[in-house]
């Protein structure tokens, strides 16, 4: 393709720690040959999906609104860094009215239509204290348009991770808790069995995209358990990448997926199979059996 990747100059937004530890971790992943990565970031709306976005980039690429809903289309984000290129592809969120919202999971499909999924982020808010039934049918309408498999290659981003805990609970405990209510939702809605996780759970990442979030010394900007966010989620997406899973190729078999309309249809010619010596025979039988035993009427 001989379209023009943007040099990713936001990077140099970073402070120097930063940057550091992010040129150390893209050097890390260009020796095991890995020149690109493609993130995917999903999850409802108003959950601060583009915000994420930004952050990662370190500038203002798409848009982000409290209030709007958002565009009806996909942004795919790409940088380039040293040989290294980088693309994050925004999402409109999945969540209308209460329900998983089918025409945009069609068009963020469509989107990624031969494009490999290296990294999904499935994002969702620190500060809500409860999950749903929507959680899990999010969670289901993503594992049924790319596969299982996708959770191999997901983390789960917690945004909003500035707070103080309610009733008394440490951070720490408050962080875990939340967590594991969302990973069993999404244990749930993606049909994962616990035994199937071979121990390699889905990483969960704090994120704090408010200006107003607290910095370290080196003005690198933390979260409440002390921990330099940005860096520790692009650590934990190199990770996934190194995990030994394979990314999620999106081709046309795998948006179309099985037809509907042809599913079960091998199973026509047994069942009529089934009808005719099951059925038909044992009537027929029966009624010749019937008149065998008939006795010939008096007035014959
Ligand atoms: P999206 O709909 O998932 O893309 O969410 P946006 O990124 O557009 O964010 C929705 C609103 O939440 C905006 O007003 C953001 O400024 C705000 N927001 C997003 N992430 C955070 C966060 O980590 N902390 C705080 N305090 N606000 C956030
Ligand atoms: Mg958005």
């Amino acid at each position: 393709m001989a379209s023009l990747i943007r040099e990713w100059t936001g990077i140099q937004q970073f402070p120097s720690a930063t940057q550091t530890k992010m040129l150390e971790l893209l050097g890390k992943l260009k020796q095991e040959n890995v020149n690109s990565l493609t993130i995917l970031v999903m999850g409802k709306g108003g959950v601060g999906k583009s915000s994420t976005v930004n952050s990662i980039i370190g500038e203002r690429v798409v848009a982000v609104s409290a209030f709007q809903s958002e565009g009806p289309r996909p942004v795919m984000v790409s940088r380039s860094r040293a040989g290294f290129t980088l693309n994050v592809i925004d999402t409109p969120g999945l969540v209308e009215g209460g329900y998983v919202n089918d025409q945009a999971l069609e068009i963020i499909k469509r989107f990624l239509l031969n494009k490999t999924i290296d990294v999904l982020l499935y994002v969702d808010r620190l500060d809500a204290y409860r999950v749903d039934n929507l959680d899990r049918q999010v969670v289901r309408a993503i594992t049924e348009s790319f596969g299982k498999e996708i959770w191999n290659r997901g983390l789960v981003v917690l945004t909003h991770a500035q707070l103080s805990p309610p009733d008394a609970l440490s951070y720490e405990d408050f962080f875990s808790r939340r967590s594991e209510a969302l990973l069993k939702v999404v244990r749930m809605g993606a049909r994962i069995k616990k035994q199937d996780m071979q121990g390699s759970s889905i990483p969960v990442v704090l994120v704090e995209n408010s200006g107003r979030c607290n910095k370290n010394d080196c003005d690198e900007k933390i979260v409440p358990n002390g921990t330099a966010w940005i860096p520790n989620l692009v650590k934990t997406i190199a990770e996934i990448v190194s995990n030994g899973s394979k990314g999620i190729l999106v081709d046309k078999k795998l948006i179309e997926g099985p037809n509907p309309n042809e599913r079960g249809k091998i199973w026509i010619p047994l069942i009529l199979a089934f009808q005719y010596f099951f059925i038909v025979k044992r009537i027929q039988r029966a009624i010749k059996d019937d008149i065998a035993k008939e006795s010939k009427p008096a007035w014959e």
